[in-house]
Formats: structure tokens, C-alpha cells, sequence
């Protein structure tokens, strides 16, 4: 569908992930002219993402994730959406302006209504040599084998917690890699506990199952409640060592185990991507089991701030399929927010959505524990650990913050540079507010970085275009 204007739509989504992909469907097939924007090239998100042109996934190699990706972006394809890929949204201001650097340059969106689909970030808690090269997020992992089809390295540890432990480190094993041990912080107990949850999704369950049975077949150790404590190396990572952990993640003593390695993908679970809803100043609220600070929303995404929807792993960490349906809930309220689809017709279909969703519940409630955060791992970091590895901010510069009065997560930006960095906190940010809450009581005080633009790093020159210097007025001054 052509926009009525050049950059104007009834509703722009960001992200194009199943969230994202699933809102700006159903908005278009209820009559919504819709202008979907990611920064990938191809429509998928993290779960779903697209091999680069050129690099196909060979047909023995291919899982459900590769097909429910095709239908993702086959249907796109097939619908009046307007996609926009290898957009950059780094702006969106008022009701809504989004501004976007994309292959023509910077350009802007305008619509009265916007969905942030912008899906979640790696949470990694710091330990003694977590920056050397070698050393990358588990989350991360994925990306380099979806999308370049690569391994981390010739001998991987893969470490952290929740399912992707399994996913990652089978997964470099059928490409061809070596998986010197998986080292996990939950017990086989905490498994165990998850299992009646895991089974309300049979097909995951089994997917996983296969995954444990790789790693089982090439007899890859798993090291059950153990985390890593150090990463050896003169410059890169040589060495993992691991050690026995506490149900809160805490070491506790007992043999360190030491393993050869030139690569660790490790992740300690996923944080809601808000920063599109923090930047507009919606409302938010701390809800460890959804990941963290997440926006304020009713059933069908709607935010504090008129006009704006969050959906999807952006908003709450739940999974894919949860994703999916969320952003279906907020297409079709979006639609009859813009008076497309009457009150009764929105009822019945947001019904049964509702429905699907709360199947759900009890699958992403188990995963969600699997990946909880472990405030002890963040008390046990070493004073002379880089939190902030952007900014270069080590443990003890932010207790001396602390010491010196910060009693919030901005007052400790502004103290120590701590997530002022190109990564903008992401990286930073649940371990700084981490160690902030050990002493001032509670992440509800610590609060959350305000909002700010860019979002994401964008060269000056994209933004400003060609210009010269000489063309730049030069005001005459005024008489004294
Ligand atoms: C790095 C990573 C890898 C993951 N890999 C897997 C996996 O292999 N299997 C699995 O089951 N789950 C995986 N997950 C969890 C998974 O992302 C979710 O359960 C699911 O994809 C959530 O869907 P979503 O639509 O909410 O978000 P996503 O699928 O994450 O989609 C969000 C989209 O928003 C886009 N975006 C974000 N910010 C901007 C911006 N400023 N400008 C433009 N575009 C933007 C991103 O490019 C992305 O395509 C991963 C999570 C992460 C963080």
C-alpha cells in the first residue's frame, strides 16, 4: 500500500519481529495504513531472523524456526504493510515523530499512532576477564549463527541460564564446533520444577529434548549449578573457569573446573528493550518475573501515553509465540482505537487472541524462572571488575559514587559516565542498578536511566547529510 502522504500512516510499528509483524498485520487487514520499520534487512526479529542474502540455511540444517520465519516474511510480503528494513529508529518524540536512518539517509514517520516492538537485550553479570575477545553474549550467539553462519570459536564454553543454553550450544555442535562443557546456574531440581510448565508447549519441549540429546550424543559435559568465575587469557580468552554456585548464584566454594577454550558465549537471561516507552515517559513499574522495569499497560498493549502500544518482549519477556499474540491484541486495539473495527467485532476476536495468550502463561512462567536474575551473582563481582566496559567504570569506582551520595540510577550516570556509552546502558545497566540496590534497598529506588536519544548509535554525518562548511550561514554580528 502506497501512504496517503510521503512518511504519514494511521500507525507506524517499530520492530518487525513476531511482535512487531503480528500488530502491523492485523491493523492492515483492518484497514490501517501501517509502515513497519527495523533496523534488519529482512523482517523475523531475533527468534525468526533472515540468513543474509546470499547465505541460505542448507536443507538438513533448517528447524520450525526457519519456516515460521519464511511465513513471517511471506506475509509481510502478501499484505499492504509498508516495510521499511535497515531503518535505524535512534528519535521518536511527541505523537508521534520517528525518526529513522535508513539507506536514503535520516528520514521521518509521522502517525498518530506507534507500536514499540523493539523485542529485549542480554542481561550479563561481569566477572573477572568478561571483556577479553572470545568472551560473547549467549543471546548473541544466535545472531552470529543465524545470521552469519559462524561459531563462536574452535572450542566454546557456553555458560549462563535458561534455555538458550541448550539451543546455543547444540546448535554449535551440529555446525561443526566443539562444546568444551555448558555450564548452568539452575540444578537439575530447578528443571525438574520447570518441566509441567515447559510441557504446556510440547513442540518446544521436544525441540529442546533434541537439543539435550545432541549434546548428549557428542558427550559435551554440563555442568549443573556452576558459573563461570573467570575467563583466563594473555589477550584473548584461553581458559574458562567455572565453579559450584548457591541457588541464588552465589560461588560457594568447592573445586574450580578449568576448561580449554578460545570462545564463552554466555547470558544471564533477557531485560525488556523499553527505551522507545522510557523516551515518550510512559509509566513503568518493576516486575522482576517480566524482566525488569516494564511499561505500564492493559490487556491489549495500550501504554499511559495516549496513542502508544508495547508488545512483545519489549514490553515483558514471555518468548516468541507470547509475542506473536500480544502484538496481534495491540493491531486489532490500534484498529479500533482508530474506530476500523466496531466495539462487538473487536471483542469476539480480541477474545480468543486472549485466549492463546493465557495458554501461554504457565510455558513463559517457567522459562521467565529458568532466566531470573540472581542478585548475588552482582554482590559476589570483585571490586576491581569493569561494569560499564564502555565507559571503562570498574565496581569500586561506583561504590565510591555510591559513598558519595548517588542514590539513583541517573545520579550514578552523572557521577561515574557509567552507560553514558554507544551501548547507551545496555550493557551496563542491570548490574549497575544491581550493586545500587544493594544499598539503597530496592530497584523500585534505583529506578531507570531517563529516556534519551539516540537510541541506537547513528553517525553524525547520516543524520546532517552532504553539506560544506561554506554553505553554513554565518550570522553578521551585532553592534556594540
Ligand atoms: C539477541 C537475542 C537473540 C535471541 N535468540 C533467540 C532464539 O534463537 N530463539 C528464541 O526462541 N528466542 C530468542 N531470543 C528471545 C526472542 O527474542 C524472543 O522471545 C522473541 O523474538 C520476541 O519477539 P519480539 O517481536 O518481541 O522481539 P524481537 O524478535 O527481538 O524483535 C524486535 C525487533 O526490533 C528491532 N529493533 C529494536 N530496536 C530498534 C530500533 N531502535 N530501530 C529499528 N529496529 C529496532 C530489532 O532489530 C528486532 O528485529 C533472543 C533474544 C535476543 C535478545
Amino acid at each position: 500500500m502506497a501512504l496517503p502522504k510521503p512518511h504519514e500512516a494511521d500507525l507506524v510499528v517499530i520492530g518487525a519481529g513476531p511482535a512487531g509483524a503480528a500488530a502491523a498485520l492485523a491493523a492492515s487487514r483492518a484497514g490501517l495504513s501501517v509502515v513497519l520499520l527495523d533496523e534488519a534487512a529482512s523482517p523475523g526479529g531475533q527468534v525468526y531472523r533472515a540468513p543474509p542474502a546470499g547465505l541460505s540455511v542448507s536443507p538438513g540444517k533448517r528447524g520450525p524456526d526457519d519456516d515460521a520465519g519464511d511465513a513471517l516474511r511471506a506475509g509481510i510480503a502478501a499484505s499492504s504493510v509498508v516495510w521499511r528494513g535497515s531503518a535505524r529508529v535512534w528519535s521518536v518524540s511527541g505523537a508521534f515523530r520517528v525518526d529513522a536512518v535508513t539507506p536514503s539517509g535520516n528520514e521521518s514517520f509521522f502517525a498518530p499512532r506507534l507500536v514499540a516492538a523493539t523485542g529485549a537485550h542480554e542481561r550479563l553479570v561481569p566477572f573477572p576477564g568478561w571483556t577479553k575477545p572470545g568472551v560473547i553474549g549467549l543471546a548473541a550467539a544466535t545472531i552470529l549463527l543465524k545470521s552469519q553462519g559462524m561459531i563462536p570459536g574452535r572450542r566454546s564454553v557456553v555458560a549462563g541460564c535458561g534455555p538458550l543454553l541448550a539451543a546455543v550450544a547444540a546448535k554449535i555442535v551440529v555446525a561443526g564446533g566443539a562444546v568444551a562443557a555448558v555450564v548452568d546456574l539452575s540444578g537439575p531440581g530447578d528443571w525438574l520444577r520447570a518441566l509441567p510448565g515447559l510441557a504446556r508447549r510440547p513442540d518446544l519441549l521436544r525441540q529442546g529434548l533434541g537439543w539435550a540429546l545432541k549434546l548428549g550424543a557428542a558427550r559435551v559435559p554440563v555442568l549443573f549449578r556452576h558459573g563461570v568465575v573467570a575467563v583466563e587469557g594473555a589477550e584473548a580468552c584461553e581458559r574458562v573457569v567455572a565453579a559450584p554456585v548457591d541457588t541464588e548464584g552465589r560461588p560457594r566454594g568447592g573445586s574450580l573446573r578449568g576448561f580449554e577454550a578460545d570462545a564463552l558465549a554466555i547470558g544471564h537471561g533477557l531485560v525488556p528493550g523499553a527505551e522507545i516507552t522510557k523516551l515518550l515517559r510512559a509509566r513503568h513499574h518493576f516486575d522482576p518475573a517480566a524482566g525488569g522495569w516494564t511499561p505500564v499497560r492493559d490487556a491489549f498493549g495500550r501504554c499511559s501515553v495516549a496513542g502508544l502500544y508495547a508488545v512483545g518482549d519489549g514490553a515483558a519477556v514471555a518468548g516468541a509465540e507470547p509475542a506473536r499474540l500480544s502484538g496481534q491484541l495491540a493491531g486489532l486495539a490500534a484498529a479500533h482505537d482508530a474506530g476500523r473495527i466496531p466495539l462487538e467485532a473487536f471483542e469476539r476476536e480480541a477474545a480468543s487472541v486472549r485466549a492463546g495468550l493465557a495458554r501461554m502463561s504457565a510455558f513463559a512462567g517457567a522459562v521467565g524462572r529458568l532466566m531470573r536474575p540472581r542478585p548475588a551473582m552482582v554482590e559476589a563481582i570483585a571490586p576491581e571488575t569493569v561494569i560499564c566496559r564502555c565507559e571503562d567504570v570498574t565496581r569500586s569506582e561506583i561504590e565510591t559514587a555510591i559513598a558519595e551520595g548517588a542514590r539513583d540510577i541517573n545520579q550514578l550516570k552523572h557521577f561515574t559516565r557509567c552507560g553514558m556509552g554507544p551501548c547507551q546502558g545496555r550493557m551496563c545497566g542491570e548490574t549497575a542498578a544491581g550493586l545500587l540496590a544493594l544499598q539503597v534497598g530496592s530497584r523500585e529506588e534505583v529506578g531507570y536511566w531517563t529516556g534519551r536519544p539516540p537510541l541506537r548509535p547513528v553517525p553524525l554525518a547520516d543524520l546532517l547529510g552532504r553539506f560544506d562548511y561554506g554553505d553554513i550561514p554565518v550570522p553578521t554580528p551585532a553592534p556594540l
